[in-house]
């Protein structure tokens, strides 16, 4: 019988033999609640054909029930004290390759050629918090061939992911995610399911990868530009965010020909423009800077 690292007990073993002392900055929170490593492998659904790239294994708690349900696992990990421990906690799989590297340098595109060709793949991790919103990113942006991304996440992140317009959590994180993906929450985590408990609490969220962007866009990062002007200064309508952008040299008067152009109320706020809004404002500003 296998021992899982699920159970407290046996996580604290494989801790107490290899006199690991866990790092509070590198964000080690260790799953310790078998209900809900459940419910993050319902969610990944992954089938003996696919492939799972893990992020921040720690010390093999999900990659074990990866590796049980993947063809092919690879697990980047930073902290080189938890290599030896994943040798050891991971020594009957062999469909799984540990990476050790920091997921923000290693090179992605690499390891899927080297690990992954012709797989279907998801993500499937216990992240980091300290670096959650450039690790997402990351993944998104590199246009990697990913089928999904099942995630558990700090719980206002996760609410921000997938906010719909109109409220304070709806931003730039929303709309990139929304861009690129289908957002679903799959449940809430208390701190207890973790060893040590952290101080926030947790979700898990589901994001499937869109085959194409969710909005179709004339100069992406135009886009991009306009979404983070528009949520510069919260209070502040729009006209005065895109005013006071010193990426675009448009006049006032330019700025409201164009979002009279695109329907869009002068007095209205960022907050409640849809992507639509935003690309149907992007490329109506393409066409002002051509
Ligand atoms: N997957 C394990 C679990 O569910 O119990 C551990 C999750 S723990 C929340 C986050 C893990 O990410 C830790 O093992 C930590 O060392 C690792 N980590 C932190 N920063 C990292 C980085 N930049 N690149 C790769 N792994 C990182």
């Amino acid at each position: 019988s296998k021992q899982r690292l699920v159970h407290p007990a046996f996580a604290q073993q494989v801790i107490e033999r290899h006199g690991f002392s866990l790092k509070k900055q590198l964000g080690q929170n260790f799953l310790i609640d078998a209900n809900i490593l459940g419910k993050i492998i319902d969610a990944a659904a992954v089938s003996s054909e696919e492939g799972v790239l893990e992020i921040g294994p720690g010390i093999g708690t999900l990659t074990q029930e990866l590796a049980e349900h993947a063809g092919q696992v690879v697990a980047i990990e930073k902290d080189d004290r938890l290599i030896s421990v994943l040798f050891d906690t991971l020594q009957t799989y062999s469909n799984v390759h540990v990476e050790h590297g920091d997921v923000l340098d290693v090179d992605l595109k690499q390891i899927f050629a080297t690990w992954f060709q012709g797989r279907k793949v998801s993500v499937v991790a216990n992240l980091p918090y300290y670096i959650t919103t450039p690790i997402v990113m990351r993944l998104l942006e590199e246009r990697l061939p990913l089928h999904s991304i099942v995630v558990m996440v700090q719980k206002e992140v996760a609410e921000r992911m997938a906010a719909k317009p109109g409220g304070k959590d709806y931003g730039a994180l929303s709309i990139a995610v929304q861009y690129y993906t289908r957002p679903a929450i799959v449940c809430k985590v208390p701190p207890s399911a973790f060893m040590p408990p952290p101080n926030v609490e947790s979700t898990v969220i589901q994001l499937q990868v869109l085959s194409k962007p969710s909005v179709h866009l004339k100069d992406e990062a135009l886009f991009f530009q306009v979404v983070k002007a528009s949520f510069a200064q919260r209070r502040k309508t729009l006209v005065n965010n895109l005013l006071h952008t010193p990426f675009l040299t448009l006049t006032k008067e330019q700025i409201q020909d164009i979002l009279a152009a695109v329907h869009i109320d002068l007095r209205q706020r960022g907050e409640t423009l849809s992507l639509q809004d935003f690309a149907n404002l992007s490329n109506t500003i393409y066409n002002y800077k051509q």
